[in-house]
């Protein structure tokens, strides 16, 4: 499709090395994306009429295809978000299983049927698609968040309207590229652009699902709560790994190291802060060798758990954020500075000795950092973990089940993972966070269908008696 835009460009730049331009494209303005949105409600007709068998076997073909490009799109996703090879590849083989298990669903009941009026009535209840599904993505999944709205969407009979984030563009230009052959023209379309092009693609779109920061995704629920279309908002997270005192600290401390840092703390889900009960000395120790521990470097090279920020604002933010700690009283456990390198790389910082109300302990940063907290008992550790506005996900470390289960009532999370690290999803489980981090339906598993259709209540009475 030829897509009419305006004269503003859009480029996307490795952050490893900024100076190789990926892609530059034009931002779709308004009319380039009613264009696309009305073609792709025509698609949307032929699409909800097609049997629930053809749109499985397409959503199979397209898993694939991808899986096919697997080794090029894990390449092309080191190389514009810079995330670190072995993550890139678990992504994208995530991505395909997330299509298999959509297409599977594709093939589920679309109803139920009760007890209607007489016995021999019928009361059923179908679900139908919504029509044209509109996606704002953050760059930081840039597969498998796409798909993992995408793919239940199409699956139920809808069109989709992707629009990434700016940065990471490319992808997803081919991620349309490797899925067209499988589907009708125009029924995944991607337009490239920022928050204008997403504004207009939420006057438009029948449902809207968003993922990214908690300003934009607010703003995007009221705008479509204006309109009246049904939303889902997934947003930041400031998640908290708590460390009992009978957990074995070395094998916490590599865990939440990894959670903490890797893929440079890009992740909703990664652990901000470490809460430690009891005495957190042994603790503090092994987190901190455990941080120094992970290999910093190109995120093409094996091996590399962390490497660079998406842009170097991103990056300022978080060498200020570990200066402000420092001047609200905090100590610096290891890095705290940019290295001399190019690239966007930060070392991976660990603080301690803050407040809870000190900002680096209530709001979300983005990036390889931070803060040890210490917590005289477990009543205390669960008032600082549920201390602040986001609620996406916690971590408990413990061998004691009744002490994870109790914990796992209490904390104010939407996700509770025992002896595991706060990142990491379950594509067919239910997805997503309580307070400021979510808004809307759950994603992913069963619950993805809520967003993308709705139900008709059909009552049939017999013609006589
Ligand atoms: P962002 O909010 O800046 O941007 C997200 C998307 O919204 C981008 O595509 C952007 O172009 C678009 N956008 C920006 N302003 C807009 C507007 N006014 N109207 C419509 N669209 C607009 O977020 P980001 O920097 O891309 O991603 C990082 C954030 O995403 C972090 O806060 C992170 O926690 C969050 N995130 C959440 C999840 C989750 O599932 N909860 C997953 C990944 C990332």
């Amino acid at each position: 499709m030829r897509v009419e835009a305006r004269q503003v460009a859009l480029q996307s730049r490795s952050p490893q090395r900024p100076d190789d331009l990926l892609i530059e494209v034009e931002e779709a303005d308004a009319a380039a994306v009613d264009q696309a949105i009305g073609l792709a409600r025509e698609a949307a007709s032929g699409w909800t009429a097609a049997s629930a068998l053809q749109r499985s076997a397409a959503l199979g073909a397209a898993a694939d295809t991808l899986a096919g490009a697997a080794a090029e799109l894990t390449g092309l996703m080191v190389r514009e978000v810079g995330k670190p090879l072995t993550e890139a590849s678990a992504e994208v083989s995530r991505a395909v299983g997330i299509l298999r298990y959509y297409a599977q669903q594709a093939l589920d009941p679309d109803g139920e049927t009760y007890p209607g009026p007489l016995p021999s009535a019928l009361l059923l209840s179908r679900r139908r698609p919504r029509g044209v599904a509109g996606l704002i993505t953050p760059w930081n999944f840039p597969i498998a968040i796409p798909l993992w709205k995408a793919a239940p969407a199409l699956a139920f009979g809808n069109a989709v309207v992707l629009k990434p984030s700016p940065e990471a563009t490319a992808l997803a230009l081919r991620l349309r590229e490797l899925l067209a052959p499988a589907l009708p023209d125009h029924l995944f379309q991607v337009l490239p652009g920022g928050a204008a092009t997403g504004k207009a693609m939420l006057e438009r779109v029948d449902c809207m699902s968003f993922t990214g920061s908690v300003t934009v995704g607010h703003q995007v629920a009221v705008a479509a709560t204006e309109r009246g279309i049904p939303s889902q908002a997934e947003m930041g997270g400031l998640n908290a790994s708590i460390v009992l005192p009978d957990a074995d600290a070395e094998l916490a401390a590599k865990v939440i190291a990894g959670a903490a840092m890797g893929y440079a703390g890009q992740k909703c889900t990664a652990t901000s802060r470490a809460i430690v009960v009891g005495d957190p000395g042994p603790f503090t120790e092994a987190l901190v060798a455990a941080v120094q521990g992970l290999p910093v470097g190109d995120p093409a090279e094996q091996g590399t758990v962390v490497g660079p920020l998406i842009t170097d604002q991103a990056r300022r933010r978080v060498v200020e954020a570990a200066e402000e700690a420092v001047a609200d009283g905090g100590r610096l456990l290891t890095g705290g500075a940019a290295p001399d390198r190019t690239g966007w790389f930060m070392a991976p910082t660990l603080v301690d000795g803050i407040a809870t109300d000190a900002r680096l302990a209530q709001e979300e940063v983005f990036g390889p950092i931070a803060v040890l907290l210490a917590a005289a008992d477990e009543e205390a550790a669960v008032r600082i973990a549920n201390g602040v506005r986001y609620g996406l996900v916690s971590s408990v470390f413990t061998g004691d089940l009744d002490r994870a289960l109790r914990l796992a009532d209490r904390l104010d999370t939407g996700l509770i993972r025992v002896n595991a690290p706060t990142s990491g999803v379950d594509y067919l489980a239910p997805f997503g966070g309580e307070k400021a981090s979510s808004y809307g339906p759950r994603e992913q598993g069963k619950a993805a269908r809520d967003l993308y259709t709705s139900t008709r209540t059909i009552t049939i009475l017999p013609q006589e008696g």
